[in-house]
C-alpha cells in the first residue's frame, strides 16, 4: 500500500454500540484496523487480553504515561485507558486506515494533534433505548450502569463536536442495524479517501445533518 493511513476516532455512550459496530467493521474490511488500549480495568467476562485490551496493573499503566508511551490517555469511569503511539505509527505506516475506539476526552486528545483524523459518534436512538442495552448486556453491576448512565448526558453533548453521527438503531426494532451502522462507518472512511461515490452518503451522517435529532436527544437526557 502506497499511501498513510487515516485516524478515525470513534465515541460514545457505553451501551451505544461500538465495539459491535466496529468488529461488524472489520470482519468485512481487511483495509481496516482497530487499535488495542492499555486499560487499568479488570477483563470482562469472555474479553481476551492483548485482543479486547491489554489489561495492566495501574503501576504499569502509569510506568507507560512516565515513558510518554501514549498516543493519548484518559481516566474514564473510575479507570485508565489509553492508546499506544507504537500501535498507531505501525498501523498508519504500513497504510492502514486504523480506528481508536476511545472516549470524548482521548478524542479531543487525537484532534489536537492530528488534524486530519475523523470523528465519528455513535449514538443510541434515545435514552430509553441506551438503558435496556446497558442492563441487557448483563456485565455490569447496577453501580457502574449507574456512573455510565450519569455520564451519557454530558458524552452526548460531545457529540456536537464531532464530524459524524451513527444512530445506532435498536436490533430489536431494525434487525440489521449493526450492518447498517458499519457500512455507515465504512461510507465515512471511503468518504475521507477521497471516492468521490462515498461522498454524498457519508454526508448525511454529518453532524449539522444530525443536530435535529441530538438536540432531541440531549433534552431527552436532561429531563
Ligand atoms: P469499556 O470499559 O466499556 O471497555 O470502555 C469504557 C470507555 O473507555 C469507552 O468509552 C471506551 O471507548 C473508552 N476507551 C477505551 N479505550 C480507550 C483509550 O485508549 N483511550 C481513551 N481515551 N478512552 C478509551
Amino acid at each position: 500500500m502506497g499511501r498513510r493511513g487515516k485516524l478515525f476516532v470513534i465515541s460514545g455512550p457505553a451501551g451505544a454500540g461500538k465495539s459491535e459496530i466496529v468488529k461488524e467493521v472489520l470482519a468485512r474490511h481487511p483495509d481496516v484496523r482497530v487499535s488495542v488500549s492499555c486499560t487499568t480495568r479488570a477483563p470482562r467476562h469472555g474479553e481476551t487480553d492483548g485482543v479486547s485490551y491489554h489489561f495492566v496493573s495501574e503501576e504499569r499503566f502509569q510506568e507507560l504515561v512516565a515513558q510518554d508511551a501514549f498516543y493519548e490517555h484518559a481516566h474514564v469511569h473510575q479507570n485508565y485507558y489509553g492508546t499506544l503511539k507504537e500501535v498507531v505509527a505501525r498501523e498508519l505506516d504500513a497504510g492502514y486506515d486504523l480506528i481508536l475506539e476511545i472516549d470524548v476526552q482521548g478524542c479531543r486528545q487525537v484532534l489536537a494533534q492530528d488534524k486530519s483524523a475523523v470523528g465519528i459518534f455513535v449514538s443510541p436512538p434515545s435514552r430509553a433505548n441506551l438503558e435496556k442495552r446497558l442492563r441487557a448486556r448483563g456485565t455490569e453491576s447496577e453501580e457502574s450502569v449507574r456512573v455510565r448512565l450519569e455520564n451519557v448526558a454530558g458524552e452526548v453533548e460531545e457529540a456536537y463536536h464531532y464530524d459524524y453521527v451513527i444512530i445506532h438503531q435498536d436490533w430489536g426494532d431494525v434487525p440489521d442495524a449493526l450492518q447498517i451502522a458499519a457500512e455507515e462507518v465504512y461510507t465515512i472512511i471511503r468518504a475521507s479517501r477521497g471516492e468521490a461515490d462515498a461522498e454524498s452518503a457519508a454526508e448525511r451522517c454529518a453532524e449539522p445533518n444530525r443536530r435535529e435529532f441530538l438536540d432531541r436527544l440531549a433534552a431527552e437526557l436532561r429531563a
